[in-house]
C-alpha cells in the first residue's frame, strides 16, 4: 500500500530520522490491519499512520514558530512539554505539506498522542496503532493491548489511557495532559457502569 503515495513516502523519508520513518510504517500497516479488523477505510487508515508523526522531527523551537505564525493556538502546557506540540502541528502540516484534506485523517492525527473523548474509530485506530506498532519495544501491559486492540476498540482505549496515565503519573504527578485525563475519564465510564454508550 505504501507505493500508493510515493511522493508522501518520499517527504517522510527526507523529513524523519530513520527510526521514527521505521515506526511510521509500523503505525500505518498496524492502522491498516485494524481497520481491516472494524471494516473500516483500510486506505484511510493507513495514511493516517503514515502521517501521524509527520511534525515529530521539527526541533521544538521551530514548531513553536510555525504554530505562533500559522494561528495553530498552544496550550500553556503545551509549550511546557514540547513534544505533546506534534500532534496538533502534524494536523496542520499533513494539510500543509502533504496536501491531505480528508478531516477525518487529520481528527485522528490531532489526537493521536494524548487521546480525547468521543473518538471516532479511526481516532481509536491511530490511538492504539501508535501504542502497539510492532517496534515498539516490550514494557509491561504492551501485549494485553495489543491482543485487546483487535478485540474491543472502546476497551483498548480505555486500557491504553490508563496505562499511560499509571506511566505518566510517577513522573508528572497531577501535570498530565487535560485531554488525556478525561479522555480517561470517558472511557473508564463505560466499563465501571457496564453501559456502552
Ligand atoms: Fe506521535
Ligand atoms: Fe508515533
Amino acid at each position: 500500500m505504501l507505493n500508493e503515495f510515493p511522493q508522501i513516502d518520499e517527504q517522510l523519508k527526507v523529513s524523519l530520522k530513520p527510526g521514527r520513518y521505521t515506526h511510521t510504517l509500523g503505525v500505518a500497516y498496524t492502522a491498516a490491519a485494524l481497520a481491516m479488523r472494524y471494516g473500516t477505510d483500510v486506505r484511510q487508515a493507513f495514511l493516517a499512520g503514515l502521517l501521524h508523526d509527520c511534525a515529530k522531527d521539527i526541533p521544538d523551537k521551530e514548531a513553536i514558530e510555525i504554530c505562533c505564525k500559522n494561528g495553530v493556538s498552544l496550550s500553556d502546557y503545551e509549550i511546557g512539554h514540547p513534544h505533546l506540540i506534534h500532534a496538533k502541528l502534524g494536523a496542520f502540516w499533513a494539510k500543509k505539506r502533504y496536501s491531505v484534506t480528508d478531516a477525518d485523517i487529520l481528527s485522528a492525527i490531532r489526537w493521536h498522542t494524548t487521546g480525547t473523548t468521543r473518538m471516532s474509530a479511526l481516532e481509536q485506530i491511530i490511538f492504539l496503532a501508535d501504542y502497539i506498532e510492532p517496534g515498539r519495544r516490550e514494557f509491561d501491559g504492551l501485549r494485553e493491548a495489543r491482543s485487546l486492540a483487535f478485540q474491543d476498540l472502546d476497551q483498548a482505549t480505555e486500557l491504553v489511557l490508563r496505562q499511560t496515565i499509571g506511566y505518566l503519573k510517577p513522573k508528572y504527578g497531577e501535570a498530565i495532559d487535560e485531554n488525556t485525563k478525561t479522555a480517561y475519564a470517558y472511557y473508564k465510564q463505560f466499563f465501571v457502569s457496564g453501559q456502552t454508550d
